[in-house]
């Protein structure tokens, strides 16, 4: 067993260490290191709580971490990469199932008849909030799996005077919080079970309200709300560290959630209270125009004859593991003289970041990968742009299209390069369901099939020519 002044000093390194982890993770080259800090940093939090802990403590503790540590290596190992987003969904809902199960502990727990006064109050309203948050969580993050692996369907479930009804849930459930601080013993547990069943309910639906290309941030929301869910659940326990990891996983969850809700131009406050405002309106624009396709040889002859190319990559690139030939075509590629880049949207495949990961993964170097916004006023000068597995990021729609799930949401204007080559495997939608009208476009070439087995063609082509 540790003493108090070693176990607030380790807390304090965990906490700086998490801190420079996320300082790590805000940049590709310093991602890794990152990384390593967090795993440090919580590495000396667990020990340092187990040790601070009785002897009986210390063997329930171990078993527990025992446990969760062959299921945590078993699920990490077997999880593909493009299941990520649903992975992360369902750790969230721990988060806050978490939270939940420290509140009603901490209630009935005979310790809590001690505190007397203002104090016993505050107590009571941490775990009211702290149970609150959780459920929300908890109930959000589930129905975010659902809809991320496809169980429930995409489509917003959107019913009118939905946020009156959020609203006096929420009026109830501070009514609920009074009677509880004032029952005496366990007697408010009724209160709080009540409460569960409104929160629980209102996290369903804040999540099922969010459609189609909207749930990158949700997904970024409900990462911030498991941070506040952990940080009321350090209040709770009174565990300084837990409140600060909370605190942080919570702000930074928020600040993503911000810059994600700018790149797709969308109100931060619509996101919290569940929808972006009003379903779309109107017919969706007539698509003009004719597809057409071409084969790996047609497209390796565009790419020879080019000076400048063009990769966006999207949730296609993930699923066909198409990042490795991808790499090797690029360095092929600009070793005969031609300027090549990368153009990312924010929103690419189902998680932030989910590309820049990808293309790391192949050793693709990270000067050649830019930005929506860098890039997109380059595409006038391009001769050729391969979509590789993207379908609503490059869809003009979002620009033109009022009836569009997606209208104004910015987009790579892909279209304005001298010819774009789209990949995938059908004319099949993307996440958002709707069609594309860039792939009708009389400079839009279609080229089907899986994208790793397309770019491999691609490149065998061109070493032959
Ligand atoms: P999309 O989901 O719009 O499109 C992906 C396309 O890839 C599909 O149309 C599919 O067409 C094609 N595809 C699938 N498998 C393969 C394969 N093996 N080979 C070739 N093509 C394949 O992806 P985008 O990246 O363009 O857009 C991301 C969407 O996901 C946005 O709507 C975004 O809002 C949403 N989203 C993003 C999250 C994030 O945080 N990034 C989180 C949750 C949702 P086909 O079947 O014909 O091959």
């Amino acid at each position: 067993m540790i003493s108090a002044p070693i176990q607030i000093a380790s807390y304090l390194l965990a906490s700086i260490l998490f801190i420079l982890s996320l300082g790590g993770l805000s940049s590709q080259e310093s991602a890794k290191r990152g990384v390593l800090y967090g795993m440090i940093g919580m590495a000396i939090a667990i020990l340092s709580t187990v040790l601070g802990e009785s002897i009986e403590g210390h063997a329930y503790i171990l078993i527990a971490i025992a446990i969760a540590s062959v299921i945590g290596i078993f699920v990490a190992r077997k999880v593909e990469m493009t299941s990520m987003p649903q992975l992360v969904a369902i750790l969230h809902s721990f988060v806050g199932l978490a939270a939940v199960l420290v509140g009603y502990g901490s209630y009935i727990d005979p310790a809590t008849a001690e505190i007397q006064g203002a104090e016993h109050t505050i107590h009571l309203v941490e775990v009211f909030i702290g149970v609150f948050i959780g459920a929300i969580t908890f109930t959000g993050s589930i129905i975010a799996w659902g809809k991320l692996e496809g169980k429930i369907r995409s489509k917003p479930l959107i019913y009118p005077g939905r946020h009156i009804v959020n609203i006096v849930l929420v009026i109830i459930s501070i009514f609920l919080c009074v009677l509880f601080c004032q029952a005496p013993g366990t007697d408010g547990l009724i209160y709080l079970i009540i409460m569960t069943a409104i929160s629980s309910f209102i996290g369903i639906m804040l999540v099922m309200a969010i459609g189609g290309a909207d749930m990158p941030v949700v997904v970024s929301m409900l990462n911030s709300y498991s941070g506040w869910a952990a940080a009321a659940a350090g209040f709770m326990l009174g565990n300084d560290l837990l409140i600060i990891t909370g605190a942080l996983v919570g702000s930074s969850g928020a600040i993503l959630s911000i810059i994600m809700c700018e790149a797709m131009n969308r109100s931060f406050w619509s996101v919290i209270f569940g929808g972006f405002g009003n379903a779309p309106s109107g017919t969706a624009k007539a698509i003009e125009g004719e597809v057409t396709d071409v084969d790996h040889g047609h497209v390796a002859d565009l790419l020879d004859a080019a000076k400048k190319v063009i990769i966006v990559p999207g949730y296609g690139m993930a699923v066909a593991k198409a990042q490795f030939p991808i790499r090797e075509m690029v360095e092929y590629l600009r070793k005969e003289g031609k300027e090549v880049e990368f153009g990312i949207h924010p929103v690419a495949g189902r998680l932030p970041g989910h590309m820049n990961v990808l293309l790391a993964e192949a050793n693709v170097p990270y000067d050649i990968v830019q930005e929506m916004d860098e890039i997109n006023g380059d595409f006038d000068s391009t001769d050729i742009v391969l979509v590789i597995g993207a379908n609503d990021i490059v869809n003009p729609g979002a620009e033109d299209d009022p009836a569009s799930p997606i209208y104004g949401m910015p987009v790579l204007k892909v279209w304005n390069a001298k010819d774009v080559i789209v990949m995938k495997r059908s004319m099949a939608t993307g996440y958002a369901g709707v069609q594309n009208p860039l792939f009708f476009n009389e400079n839009t070439n279609m080229l089907y099939g899986d994208a790793k087995d397309s770019v491999t063609k691609i490149q065998q082509a061109l070493v032959i020519s």
